[in-house]
């Protein structure tokens, strides 16, 4: 290794501690040591700190030990006459750089909930994490790229970013070159940034560089399940499950320098456009650790070869950028040039499979008026009609495969589709409109989306879409019968009429040791995906994470465990966890990845429980936040009292069935009780239970668990009534 990185890196290091330590120092002389110090809505203090070496920073005085032990790590400056074989010293000089910068960081939040301004984010709430972290594993996201600097030009900065969008990965935008930033560099070209584009601009200090590596942090610790102060098992999940590269746009400093030995730890690669001296091959790492003077033309894919990324884009034939990226991004109504369906004109999306002999393979007819009839500003009806073939075809695929026509319709950049079945709403922008977007595409990116995706079940895909006001009609009419009767279908599934559940283990990338056993009562914790889902996923990808679990001999009805179940969990568990109840958050309660929608808590003194979802940052009447109890859930462990669910499973009829049911709820967000409201009610009657929607007290009614009872006293909630939960 070169001495003039190890000399640049540890001199950036000593600096940036240096600042660190004085800025520590001027603070507290200001605020005093037990001023408080964190990022906002997270539970994972100072996640870099907190995930290396188990301390919580809650306070500056806090800092003080972590300052020290940064000093520590930082090597001497090496003599220029001194060759230093390895690289060592020069990672431990990384990682007192990066909690230096946390700390940094950090105390910008003291005075300002929102210190950064324009069109920087700052630090990112646990929600969105968890949110993309599923992104993660389930693949739409293949990893992320951290572009610290500027491009050479603006025309470079918004290729790079395509061309990283394109690929589905996420980027990650700190730091800057000559005063400029690569942010800056897209927002001036009108591009759209945020988590939704997953363009995301952190902050334009190099310091901010601190927000991608503690996002991957996080991710370890809340997916992965590693322990805080588990520094090596943190960095080795992150090596090994986070595809993550540096991009260094622009001269290298020596706080650049700095930084890149930070992310070297953690196996993310720095490749850099300019010439700096290369860091090859070494010790555990396969593979170059800084890669220097690569144009700007080549330099993503680059960086993919040199970490190793796999990558599968198809091409799709249309006009416009295509990809997964593009899916979070909105189409405002002073940029639509036309839509269809929202509330303001009829629209449906229907897919059936069809006799063989009927379908033509790629036809696609547009029958009636395409947008360049219309002037802009119409609103068009839209009739969507799929038909497929293929000989392992089920008629229970249709509704799997047409849910999809949402995700695909949204890759096109500049298209916007929400909704499904006869409520669908589509936009197509100015921009897309002009390069050449038209209804016809829908049918290419359907075609090909359907063929990508469901290749192994299906033979042909042909599309007919209808922008003539009757057709419309008649297919809304054709449709309303079929959607009727696949909720029959799956209304009448219950748990004790299969004698098949199904597994999911997607999620075990991210947290090994947990796996969802889904059931016709019981979809998984994230709410995607439900027992048809699984079964179909099964016999569309037979050795996939979707895999039938044989119940067996039932051992306890009222619990919910199963002889071939439990058989199934310790297998899938790594053998942790012997038994599990479908139906109880006291006894062995199902483990959670940490995608979960809502967690379930038990109020102890209430006699009753409280549901939380994802949405809501607030303080919950259990004394902690949302984010804070999805740490304690998360990572494939057994919690008693507390389980992740889906927001379906509140209103089921297992739904924590064996401690009581729905009876027990006695507090949720008001968002989300008007979000299911109808539900709760529909259930309640069954239960027989008057009013209970409205003995459900919100943070309006009670914020402390105190307060909750006495709410519950006020209003008789049955769940006072009730045996104790736990005995
Ligand atoms: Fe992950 Fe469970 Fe959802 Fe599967 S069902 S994706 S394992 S949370
Ligand atoms: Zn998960």
């Amino acid at each position: 290794m070169s001495k003039i990185i190890a000399t640049s890196a540890i001199k950036g290091a000593h600096s940036i501690v240096g600042q660190a330590e004085e800025q520590l120092n001027k603070t507290i002389e200001e605020k005093g040591e037990n001023q408080i110090l964190e990022f906002p809505d997270t539970g994972y203090y100072l996640p870099i700190i907190y995930s290396m070496t188990g301390i919580k920073v809650e306070k500056l005085g806090d800092c003080k030990e972590v300052i020290e032990e940064a000093k520590k790590l930082l090597p001497p400056v090496p003599s220029e006459k001194i060759w230093i074989p390895y690289l060592g010293g020069t990672l431990d000089a990384g990682i007192a750089t990066l909690w230096a910068e946390e700390i940094i960081e950090a105390i910008k939040y003291i005075d300002d909930p929102i210190p950064v301004g324009g069109i920087w984010l700052g630090a990112a709430a646990d929600l969105i994490i968890r949110e993309r972290g599923i992104e993660f594993v389930d693949g739409t996201a293949p990893g992320f790229a951290a572009c610290v600097g500027a491009a050479s030009s603006n025309e470079m900065a918004v290729k790079i970013a395509r061309e990283l969008q394109e690929k589905s990965i996420y980027v990650f935008m700190t730091g800057s070159t000559n005063g400029v930033s690569m942010a800056e560099q897209l927002a001036q070209e009108g591009v759209e940034l945020g988590w939704d584009t997953r363009l995301v601009p952190f902050g334009k200090d190099i310091t901010s560089t601190i927000y991608p590596l503690g996002f991957a942090a996080r991710a370890a610790m809340s997916f992965g399940g590693v322990q805080p102060g588990d520094f090596r098992r943190m960095l080795m999940y992150n090596k090994d499950r986070v595809f993550a590269f540096v991009l260094a746009l622009g001269e290298v400093d020596e706080a650049k320098y700095a930084n890149a030995a930070g992310a070297i730890n953690y196996g993310f690669p720095t490749i850099a456009n300019t010439n700096i001296p290369e860091i090859l091959p070494r010790g555990v790492c396969t593979y170059e650790h800084v890669v220097s003077n690569i144009p700007e033309e080549e330099i993503v894919s680059k960086a993919i070869e040199v970490r190793g990324l796999k990558i599968t884009v198809e091409k799709v034939d249309v006009p416009v950028p295509f990809g997964p990226a593009f899916e979070g991004e909105r189409v405002r109504k002073e940029n639509t040039y036309v839509e269809f369906g929202g509330n303001k004109g009829p629209a449906v999306e229907l897919l059936v499979m069809t006799d063989s002999s009927e379908v033509e393979d790629g036809k696609i007819e547009v029958i009636g008026p395409e947008v360049d009839d219309v002037e802009e500003g119409t609103v068009m009806p839209l009739g969507i009609f799929v038909e497929v073939s293929g000989r392992k075809m089920q008629e229970d695929f249709e509704p799997v495969m047409e849910r999809q026509i949402h995700y695909f319709l949204n890759y096109p950049s500049g298209i916007f589709h929400m909704g499904q079945r006869d409520i669908s709403w589509i936009r197509f922008s100015k921009d897309a409109v002009n390069n050449g977007f038209k209804v016809k595409h829908i049918g290419t990116v359907l075609h090909a989306k359907m063929h990508a995706d469901f290749g192994s079940i299906i033979d042909k895909v042909q599309v007919k879409l209808y922008t003539n006001p009757e057709d419309v009609q008649a297919l809304i009419g054709r449709a309303g019968k079929i959607f009727k009767a696949r909720d029959e279908r799956m209304g009448s599934l219950t748990d004790e009429r299969v004698d098949t559940f199904y597994s999911c283990t997607l999620c075990q990338s991210f947290a090994p040791n947990h796996a969802c056993v889904v059931s016709p009562e019981r979809p998984g914790l994230c709410g995607a995906y439900n027992w048809l889902d699984c079964r179909a996923a099964n016999e569309i990808n037979p050795t996939g994470p979707n895999q039938p679990i044989q119940k067996g001999d039932t051992l306890d009805d009222n619990l919910g465990v199963w002889k071939g179940v439990n058989q199934y969990i310790y297998k899938a568990s790594n053998q942790n966890l012997e038994s599990f109840s479908a139906y109880s958050m006291i006894v062995d309660p199902m483990t959670s990845c940490g995608c979960f929608e809502v967690i379930c808590t038990i109020l102890p003194s209430t006699n009753g429980v409280m549901a939380v979802n994802r949405e809501y940052t607030g303080m919950t009447p259990s004394g902690m936040k949302f984010s804070t109890i999805a740490g304690m859930v998360g990572g494939g462990i057994q919690t008693p009292g507390f389980i992740g669910i889906s927001k379906f499973f509140i209103t089921s009829k297992k739904f924590i069935k064996a401690d009581g049911g729905l009876k027990r709820l006695a507090w949720m967000p008001r968002e989300l009780k008007e979000e299911i409201g109808d539900a709760i009610e529909e259930r309640a009657q069954e239960l027989g239970l008057e009013n209970f929607l409205d003995k459900i007290a919100t943070e309006e009614d009670a914020q402390t668990e105190e307060e909750v009872l006495q709410w519950m006293e006020k209003v008789g909630h049955p769940a006072l009534e009730m045996e104790p939960m736990m005995q």
